[in-house]
């Protein structure tokens, strides 16, 4: 399977002219890559300037059209050739109070319309990792079907991790992902979590990004900040493929 590097501009850049230049750098930069799906997440509004790249939204709202005001549908995606949707991402969750409940809705109505959710789960700094993946796992995936599973990432990302410069460590992140496992096959099957991609996030750089896909257990990865700077960004795609 595919590796996948997955840029989360975050609400970067500021003009349609500055999104549509760094992306036909990374565009650009990226084109030799064989073995990587590269997936842009931008602000909402520059999705439809963007071809040539896979392209993912950074949040959605769980219906498909409305009276919902200021939000945006998965069907809307979906008709903009948008492939993925992160969901429940540290910064959602903080500043707008999403909670596991929401974010299982939100999973649903974007596997509904054939979307592949990014589902982003962590502990704070001081939290119980265990006890936190557990209840978000649980709560986000509820009464998901088992068939959905093979569209479905999970995007491990330690919230102490993200825009820190402190990465989480190699051997954290292997044991993270092995316990993520866990409590899926324990909720599902053991089938189901061995086969599901997980991928991380957290202070990625063109430095550190090749270790945890050679030795991390990991998928792919997410990547913030990093992925504002074509440079850093395609030394980070081209290091792991
Ligand atoms: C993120 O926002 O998902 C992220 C991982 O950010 P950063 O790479 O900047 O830590």
């Amino acid at each position: 399977m595919q590796k996948l590097i997955v840029a989360n501009w975050k609400m970067n850049p500021e003009t349609a002219e500055e999104a549509k230049k760094l992306f036909d750098s990374v565009k650009n930069g990226v084109k030799k890559v064989k073995n990587i799906e590269v997936v842009i997440c931008p602000p909402f509004i520059y999705l439809p300037l963007l071809k040539g790249l896979a392209l993912g939204a950074q949040n959605v709202f769980y219906k498909e059209s409305g009276a919902f005001t200021g939000e945006v549908s998965p069907l809307m995606l979906k008709n903009l050739n948008v492939q993925y949707v992160i969901l429940g991402h540290s910064e959602a969750r903080k500043y707008l109070n999403e909670t596991n409940e929401l974010i299982n809705k939100k999973i649903k109505e974007v596997l509904a319309v054939g979307l592949k959710p990014i589902i982003c789960i962590g502990e704070k700094e001081g939290e119980d990792k265990n006890k936190v993946l557990q209840e978000q796992l649980k709560e986000c995936l509820k009464s998901i079907e088992k068939k959905e599973f093979e569209k479905i990432i999970i995007a491990y990302e330690p919230v102490w991790a993200i825009g820190t410069g402190k990465n989480c460590s190699i051997e954290e992140t292997m044991n993270s992902v092995l316990l993520i496992k866990k409590i899926i096959a324990d909720l599902y099957k053991k089938e189901i979590a061995e086969k599901i991609r997980i991928i991380y996030g957290g202070s990625v750089n063109g430095k550190n990004s090749r270790e945890y896909i050679l030795k991390g257990g990991v998928s792919g990865l997410l990547v913030g900040g990093a992925s504002l700077d074509v440079n850093e960004f395609t030394q980070i795609v081209k290091s792991v493929d």
